[in-house]
């Protein structure tokens, strides 16, 4: 029998009272009578927690800034994209396989079991810990690495790889190799620009086009384990296999017993075959029981690592077969009467054709469809959809277009004789688009499905999403049932949608976890939805999200006992005494699914509406340092949660103190507030917003700080004035004084002001040289007249070049040399010394200045441009994106630029382009991603360089001077820095960005004028 005890009655009383956490059992040891067991909530520090850190310090030399305990960031890391919540005893950054290797073994020694964390976005409690979470994300480089073999048909991978990344190495491998094929990553799910290949690996994750065949335990060629005991196997090196033969021949040798017995039994290998035809991660992967030779235990080992949620082993890297991504596609969205007939047709073209992908809206879904503008007037028959009518999306690929034809043909013809009943005449309602920008909106709307449901929902519940299977010829039946399921308990936003050609559908609907009441209800649809799902239609539970906790109570109804039992016994082989992930994919305790339930108090508008999904923490540059966005709501809900208790007992307040402690820090101090968040936010949270109105709230309160902004603002011109004599006095000091003194004096000086005072770097620039005057058009030019407005922003008219680039002049000598070579009369805004956007008051919470501020400067581009008739160019991307979010008046809407746009729209016809640099690197600045500039700025930079390196940098982290404020900032940031040798010069458009990436690379950069200035001449006229 395995160690997991269960909660027994007294200790599954709810209390709401601790964490914000649903908690069955009191946490603290002391003076109670709880005592250490390995099951959730009672993995509580009887010195066991204090003995394994000391190991891992003395012994295993981890760092302690490695090594978490504190309340705030354990809670934060108790959190992932479930609705569980666990909070962690500690948390260890783990930064390599060796590592790994040598963790276990204590882990195993002191009994403090280890949870692996990839991205956090799993959905049903497999990445949560009240015990030793073990992050492997979130370390730079670490994890990262990667081999792509051949033409790309092959890729090995190390699991802290995020999937989407993998399939833009694979487009970047072709098209620098000038390959035939493209080749993509089998699994595809929605997560896929945000998950890991660990988790990937781990989950056997899926997706829209995956299906069965091209998820991973079909796509896996080897695999590095690395089991409980410290052991490694590579499954691609056959000395290793052969060592771990010798060395482990009793788990072997079970294992191979196990495949015979299974092999032997013609019932449960017929259950197995038939469970794993359609999607199912419940349970182990026990098909690698059956598919393999029972004398072959390598084998078998290395398929049911896939799946296993780190319940058996830690995957330290994957060889995956790649799948070929066909170059031409096409869909189309078809209306249905009723449900019926839409899972008839999904089930009629899995039978005939090979089509792609099949996705399946209910009404629900219909109704969050009409919502959106561009698919109504793509489908405006949506709302004509009755109470059982469906919709499904169809998607056909093809190597060329003549065979995306055949399979469209053949797509139709299916459809066409299977006598199904469309909601209007199918081909001339609902044809097949070939335009991407069509196509790309049917797909948009179904990625956009969760989030909808979830922006929608009421404050303080969570978004619960279901994910289950059936065979589709069950789909109309089993879909039916559970939309009448949804109505009994009253779950009236509940939609049903999902991979119809797989029968799998997501059930998706809002869920509190307030009240018992609540959770009753909650308990009382689950074991209903698993009787219907796993009993009546034999499907299940988890086509592809994993088992987890939640559904980990239902795993023997599924599979039945004599399955069960096996599935115990391989754990138990492998890790005998439950050191990894315990109580995920079986678990004894029958309520397991509804302990530990994770709230979401309401905290603020801003992030009210944040489903912890994790999609954020990619693009954040903090990162590694402190705070993820994800954590910052997390811990800022604590917070809220804390500060609306009516009577907070001393515990209470004590906690509450240091919540806003650390918080100032980590979720305040070290926030860019860049919004990178935003943009992987499928709700569209930025969480820089909600930090920017903490800084101000705060601000608020200290009203001097405020006049001394708001004076600064009023004499700008003449801080302006005095900051490059500064910078030049500055790099004096540097040249007589060398690196190390200033670093020292200005790292001192930094610590001692509390951050206010930055931090020098060799990379500072000198003081910008004079402004040159305004160029004068030479001649007159038929057309469009040749004008425009050009804006240096502040940090160009203060910051030249730096001292290695003594030779350069300064960003508005470049902007204006090009402006002459296209002849262009230039004007600059009136009081020009005078003006700034408003950016480096915003970002400090002087909001009031801030807007005084980006008032003036409008009133000036008005006139400049004569009310946007104009264009007008900033030469720093983060200024222009600031004079866009702040605009008052609509005439200048379609007036401003960044240099990239501005000359790819402007010049273009204008110039004469030369390749002048062999290799150059780019780093498209966060506020320019933001606003779309991104395959301009790589276009253009193309056009003067013969290769041309994006940094893949989200954001650097600089955001104005904060980064030289906090340089770890930017350090964190910069860690994924990973240019190529051979890249000579890095080019920008934000001048501390520049500055940042130089300091963190061996690569020198700057603006990206230089670039175009070098790279051009005035276009010849044609000789008549
Ligand atoms: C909005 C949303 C949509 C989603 N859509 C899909 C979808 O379409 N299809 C789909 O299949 N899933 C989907 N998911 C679920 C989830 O994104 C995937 O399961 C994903 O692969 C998890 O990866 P991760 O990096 O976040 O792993 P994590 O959540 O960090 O970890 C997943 C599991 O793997 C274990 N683990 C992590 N790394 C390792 C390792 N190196 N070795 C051993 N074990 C390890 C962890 O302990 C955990 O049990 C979705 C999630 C969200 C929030
Ligand atoms: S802010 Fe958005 S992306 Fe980040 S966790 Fe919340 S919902 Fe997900
Ligand atoms: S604004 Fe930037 S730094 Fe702040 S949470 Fe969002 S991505 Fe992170």
């Amino acid at each position: 029998m395995p160690q997991v005890a269960t909660v027994g009655s007294d200790a599954s009383k709810i209390d709401y009272s601790i964490g914000g956490t649903v908690y069955p059992v009191p946490q603290d040891v002391k003076g109670s009578k709880v005592v250490y067991q390995n099951a959730d909530g009672m993995r509580v520090d009887d010195g066991r927690y204090q003995n394994f850190k000391s190991d891992l310090k003395n012994e295993l030399a981890i760092p302690e800034e490695r090594i978490i305990t504190d309340a705030v960031k354990t809670y934060a890391y108790g959190t992932d994209a479930s609705f569980y919540r666990l909070l962690p005893q500690m948390v260890v950054k783990i930064h390599s396989e060796e590592e790994v290797k040598k963790i276990l073994p204590y882990a195993k020694k002191h009994q403090t079991p280890v949870t692996f964390r990839a991205a956090g976005t799993s959905l049903s409690g497999q990445a949560v810990s009240d015990s030793v979470l073990l992050k492997l994300s979130h370390v730079g480089k670490n994890f990262r690495d990667y081999t792509v073999h051949e033409d790309g048909r092959k890729i090995t991978l190390e699991p802290g790889l995020i999937l989407g990344e993998v399939n833009r190495i694979l487009q970047a491998h072709k098209k620098k190799g000038g390959h035939a094929v493209q080749y993509k990553m089998g699994p595809d799910p929605s997560s896929i620009d945000s998950c890991m290949v660990g988790g990937v690996v781990a989950n056997n994750s899926s997706g829209m086009c995956c299906g069965v065949k091209q998820n991973t335990y079909h796509t896996l060629e080897d695999m590095r384990i690395v089991f409980v005991d410290g052991t490694v196997l590579d499954t691609a090196d056959p000395a290793s296999r052969e060592s771990f033969l010798r060395t482990h021949q009793d788990l072997c040798a079970k294992v191979s017993n196990l495949a015979k017995k299974v092999q032997a039994d013609a019932d449960l290998t017929a259950l197995i075959k038939k469970k794993f035809a359609i999607k199912c991660t419940t349970g182990y992967s026990i098909n690698a029981l059956v598919d393999n030779d029972a004398k072959d235990p390598i084998e078998i080992i290395k398929r049911l690592m896939i799946g296993s949620e780190g319940t058996l082993g830690f995957v330290s890297r994957a060889t995956y077969n790649t799948v070929v991504d066909h170059p031409h596609k096409a869909s189309c969205f078809i209306m249905f009467k009723d449900v019926d007939d839409a899972c008839k047709a999904a089930a009629v073209l899995r039978r005939e054709t090979t089509v792609d992908a099949v996705e399946i809206f209910d009404k629900a879904s219909l109704r969050q469809c009409e919502k959106h503008e561009k698919i109504m007037s793509l489908v405006p028959t949506i709302p004509e959809a009755g109470k059982y009518g469906a919709a499904l999306l169809i998607e056909c690929r093809g190597p060329t277009d003549a065979e995306l034809d055949q399979n469209i043909k053949a797509v139709t013809t299916s459809l066409d004789n299977a006598n199904l009943n469309f909601l209007h005449p199918r081909e001339e309602t609902y044809p097949f688009s070939k335009d991407p920008a069509v196509y790309g909106t049917y797909w948009d709307v179904r990625k956009g499905l969760i989030p909808m449901v979830g922006g929608g929902r009421e404050a303080g519940t969570s978004v619960l999403i279901e994910d289950v299977a059936c065979e589709v010829d069950s789909l109309a039946p089993m879909t039916k049932d559970l939309m009448a399921m949804f109505e009994k308990h009253g779950y009236d936003d509940a939609s049903c949608m999902g991979h119809a050609l797989e029968g799998n559908l997501h059930l998706v609907f809002s869920q509190g976890f307030r009240t018992e009441k609540e959770v009753e209800t909650y308990a009382a649809m689950m074991q209903e939805m698993c009787e219907i799902v796993a009993v009546k239609y034999k499907g299940s539970l988890k086509a592809e999200h994993g088992t987890g906790r939640n559904v980990a109570p239902f795993v023997e109804m599924e599979w039945g006992t004599k399955a069960y039992e096996i599935m115990w016994e391989l754990k138990e082989m492998f890790d005998p005494d439950y050191v990894l992930n315990p109580g995920v994919i079986l678990n004894r305790d029958p309520d397991v699914h509804q302990k530990f339930l994770k709230p979401k108090p309401v905290a603020d508008p801003i992030v009210d509406m944040c489903m912890e999904c994790g999609f954020c923490e990619s693009n954040c540059p903090s990162r590694d340092v402190s705070l993820t966005p994800r954590q910052r709501i997390t811990v800022y809900r604590e917070i809220s949660r804390l500060q609306a208790m009516e009577n907070r007992s001393t515990e209470d307040q004590a906690r509450l103190d240091e919540f806003l402690d650390i918080f100032s820090y980590a979720g305040d101090s070290t926030c860019a507030a860049d919004g990178m968040c935003e943009v992987k936010c499928p709700v569209g949270i930025n969480t820089g917003t909600l930090v920017k109105s903490i800084r101000a709230r705060e601000l608020e309160q200290a009203k001097n700080v405020s006049s001394v902004a708001a004076s600064l603002g009023r004499n700008f011109a003449s801080f302006t004035g005095v900051v490059p004599p500064f910078l030049n006095m500055v790099s004096g000091f540097h040249s007589i004084l060398g690196d190390g003194v200033l670093k020292t004096v200005s790292g001192g000086l930094n610590k001692i002001s509390g951050n206010l005072i930055p931090e020098w770097n060799p990379h500072m620039p000198r003081g910008a040289p004079k402004l040159p005057e305004p160029n004068h058009a030479k001649e007159k030019h038929p057309g469009v007249e040749r004008k425009v407005v050009y804006l240096p922003s502040c940090v160009t008219r203060m910051m030249g070049p730096s001292k290695a680039d003594a030779n350069l002049e300064g960003v508005a000598d470049a902007m204006m040399s090009i402006l002459s070579k296209a002849d262009y009369e230039v004007v600059y805004p009136k009081g020009l010394s005078d003006q700034c956007c408003g950016m480096l008051f915003n970002s400090r919470g002087f909001k009031d200045t801030a807007l005084t501020k980006a008032a003036q400067m409008e009133e000036a581009l008005l006139e400049a441009s004569e009310n946007g008739k104009y264009p007008i160019v900033v030469d720093t991307s983060p200024c222009l994106a600031e004079i866009k979010g702040s605009l008052q008046n609509p005439a200048l809407r379609f007036s401003l630029y960044e240099p990239a746009e501005f000359i790819a729209n402007h010049l273009l016809d204008k110039l004469e382009f030369n390749k002048v640099k062999k290799h150059v690197a780019i780093h498209v600045p966060c506020s320019s991603k933001k606003l779309g500039v991104e395959q301009t700025f790589t276009k253009l930079a193309e056009k003067c360089a013969e290769e041309v390196t994006g940094s893949g940098i989200p954001c650097c982290g600089m955001a104005g001077d904060r980064g030289m404020r906090y340089p770890e900032l930017t350090g964190g940031s910069l860690k994924y820095l990973d240019l190529p040798k051979g890249c000579t010069d890095g080019y920008s458009t934000s001048r501390t960005c520049e500055m940042s990436l130089t300091n963190h690379s061996d690569v020198s950069f700057k603006g990206l004028v230089y670039l175009v200035d070098e790279a051009t001449t005035a276009k010849k006229k044609a000789s008549a």
